[in-house]
């Protein structure tokens, strides 16, 4: 028998910085939802007790570095299982991109092991168990859209967003989300308003939520890199409702409602840089 899970990738549509904790971790506020870019992790039992990893990607570790191989080795000391899993991981999802597609691998995983080995485990159980493998795997357990609190590990699942497109460009190079956060100037952060967010949500407000999408994230990362704000700049030029850094970058994202100002954003962007994605939010 095997399992296909999806692992669809992450935007924030909100990304707040509180301060930083005593253990090292930052207090965060984020407002994040699933895009249709996703990768396809498909698990199948062993005989052999070993984790075996492939995939099309030829730069992603393929042991014990590779978050679905601690995904599955978690799910193995934790219950005592003594199978084997063979993991092929068809990656779409571009690496280090502030993406979520690690974290969103370990999620599928978690979920798929849960499936094929009968754990009978609740997505909360298996979102604890996520967390200890990185703080936004909590939420790739579940999707969809949330709101994430804590390092990012405590999340309030959200009413669907108002359904868009999204034109997302993935600069040629990745940025390490913790050199972001040790370059981050406290003193100097535009915190977004996490709650006019929430509230654009909740009412369905589509031109609410485009107003309040922000990055607390996103000036440090464009000191590293100053093509965020260009590209940033004309997707706003081609007609993007609001274009925003997602994660720690460097790819950013356009979000339109109607699917011919995607179209423009994409084509414009097209023209501009190798990696642009035109894909839909997931429900
Ligand atoms: P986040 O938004 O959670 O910070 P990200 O999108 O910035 O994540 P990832 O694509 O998850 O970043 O990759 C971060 C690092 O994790 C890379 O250095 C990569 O080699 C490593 N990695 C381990 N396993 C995976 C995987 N299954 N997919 C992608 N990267 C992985």
């Amino acid at each position: 028998m095997e399992v296909i899970e999806k692992a669809p990738a992450k935007i924030n549509l909100s990304l707040d910085v509180l301060q930083k904790r005593e253990d090292g971790y930052h207090e965060l506020e984020m407002v994040m939802t699933s895009i249709d870019l996703a990768d396809r992790v498909t698990l199948k039992t062993i005989a052999d007790n070993q984790i075996s990893i492939r995939s099309n990607n030829g730069f992603l570790p393929l042991d014990q570095r590779n978050h679905a191989y601690k995904a599955a080795l978690l799910i193995k000391e934790t219950f005592g299982i003594q199978l084997g899993v063979d993991i092929v991981i068809e990656k779409k999802i571009p690496i280090a991109a502030g993406l979520a597609g690690g974290s969103s691998d370990a999620a599928a995983t978690l979920r798929g092991l849960n499936q094929l080995w009968d754990l009978g485990l609740t997505l909360e159980e298996l979102a604890v168990l996520g967390a200890e493998i990185g703080s936004d795997v909590p939420y790739c357990v579940y999707g969809g859209s949330a709101f994430a609190t804590g390092r990012g590990e405590k999340i309030e699942p959200l009413d669907e967003i108002p359904q868009c497109w999204v034109v997302l460009v993935k600069p040629k190079k990745g940025i390490s989300t913790g050199t972001v956060f040790s370059a981050l100037a406290y003193d100097t952060i535009e915190h977004p308003d996490t709650q006019a967010m929430l509230a654009a949500i909740k009412t369905q407000n589509y031109n609410k939520m485009t107003q309040y999408a922000g990055n607390a994230l996103e000036k440090t990362s464009i000191i590293r890199q100053p093509a965020i704000e260009t590209i940033k700049q004309k997707m706003l030029q081609f007609g993007a409702d609001t274009a925003l850094m997602s994660g720690s970058g460097p790819t950013i994202f356009a979000l339109c409602r109607k699917y011919s100002r995607a179209q423009r954003v994409y084509n414009g962007l097209k023209g501009f840089c190798n990696e642009v994605y035109l894909v839909r939010t997931l429900k």
